[in-house]
């Protein structure tokens, strides 16, 4: 088979990675990293392999990579690779890279490569959404005496900027935000199922198996299945469970996911801006997802303050820029959370209040374009791997038939 070749990608790549020193020119293929990897399923030589695409200019085989998204950055190669050719990293560059290949619009290439575009990106979002939503916020005041935060408890928010406005700018950045991640996501499903194996054939993809594979991938995301893998191999934990890194991880996830659900239900089942008490459930469901994922936002942010030992010694600016963030939009909603119950209404609660919304929004528009993408490409990733492996339906029949 002719593979088209490109002689640049091995720096293109490094261009995603943390600060520039990505070495990974220096792997000589020993295939130490294959051997220590806890989560190689066999011989296929994860994640040597990939590097030697890199290294070759194989980017069409390399961006039908499932196998990309199956590396959780535990580190254990690049701690003991003889070349110092950090495999961690360079995994996680290539990651960046691919969701700015899939990525149809271009943008996402620019974020992970320029920190300034980044912020020009995020600062443009941000000064747009303000306006919009004062814009309408003073439309409000004409009819009233003028001042922005007269004549409105604290605990009506949602009066200074209508719930309608927040629900349906939401709405719509739902909307557009899918369509672009579905190109992406449509993208790197047609090139890993387009990728022959080493006879030159595809794996079947049986219809029947679909729905089990995605199943399956949703079930290991949010049990971290295979990030817990990565202890495995440790006779005895170095850490206590709260600071492994599956664990940590796990609670900015699930944090994250309880905070949606109670965002998502406070729609679905309360009258915009009605106020509640405290006990309500959708707000306790949201202050504990909140001070979940803070729990580990912090962690996460701490260490790699500390950059004291693989994983965390390298950041790129992409990684800094999703935890700040996602920690700066969980602070000021756990920020909202208090302010509406306060008993006078202040400046600073409707700061916090609309700060929360923008940084939000910002959020969810990013999606496709930032590290943040990795919850949709990862779990796509581990779903057609398990689709990939499942037999085809006259051998699954066969091997029934003699079993
Ligand atoms: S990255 Fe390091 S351990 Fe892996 S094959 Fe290359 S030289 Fe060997
Ligand atoms: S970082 Fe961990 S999971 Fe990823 S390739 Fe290296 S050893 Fe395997």
């Amino acid at each position: 088979m002719a593979h088209a070749i490109d002689v640049a990608l091995l720096e293109k790549i490094k261009k995603h990675g943390a600060d520039g020193t990505l070495n990974v020119s220096a792997c000589f293929n020993c295939g130490n990293c294959t051997a220590v990897c806890p989560l190689a399923e066999d011989s296929a030589g994860f994640p040597r392999r990939i590097i030697r695409m890199a290294q070759v200019g194989m980017e069409k085989e390399l961006l039908a990579q499932e196998d990309l998204w199956r590396c959780y950055a535990c580190g254990e190669c690049t701690k003991t690779c003889p070349r110092e050719a950090d495999p961690m990293q360079f995994m996680a560059a290539a990651r960046s890279y691919a969701i700015s290949r899939y990525d149809a619009t271009g943008l996402s290439g620019l974020m992970y490569r320029s920190p300034v575009f980044n912020i020009i990106v995020f600062l443009v979002l941000s000064g747009f959404f303000s306006l919009l939503l004062l814009r309408r916020k003073g439309e409000m005041a004409m009819g009233s005496n003028g001042n922005l935060f007269s004549g409105y408890g604290s605990t009506q928010l949602f009066r200074f900027i209508p719930g309608e406005w927040v629900h349906g700018i939401g709405i719509a950045l739902f909307i557009v935000i899918g369509l672009t991640l579905a190109f992406g996501v449509v993208s790197m499903v047609a090139r890993v199922m387009g990728r022959k194996n080493q006879a030159g054939e595809r794996p079947p993809y049986p219809i029947a198996a679909l729905i089990p594979s995605i199943w399956s991938a949703i079930v290991d995301a949010l049990n971290h299945d295979r990030f817990r893998q990565c202890d495995k191999d440790e006779p005895a934990p170095s850490e206590p469970l709260h600071l492994r890194a599956w664990f940590v991880h796990g609670t900015i996830m699930w944090g994250f996911l309880a905070m949606l659900l109670a965002t998502t239900l406070d729609y679905l089942f309360k009258p915009i801006g009605s106020p509640v008490p405290p006990w309500y459930p959708m707000r306790i469901l949201g202050l504990v997802g909140g001070l979940v994922c803070l729990y580990g936002l912090s962690i996460a942010i701490g260490r790699r303050i500390q950059a004291k030992e693989t994983p965390y010694d390298k950041s790129s600016f992409g990684d800094w820029f999703f935890l700040v963030l996602l920690t700066a939009t969980v602070l000021t909603g756990l920020g909202t959370l208090i302010v509406v119950y306060m008993p006078h209404p202040t400046l600073f609660g409707y700061v916090t209040f609309m700060s929360h919304i923008v940084l939000a929004m910002d959020l969810i528009v990013l999606l496709p374009l930032t590290k943040f993408a990795h919850v949709v490409y990862r779990t796509l990733a581990l779903a057609l791997h398990e689709w990939a492996k499942a037999p085809a339906p006259e051998t699954a029949a066969a091997v029934a038939t003699h079993s």
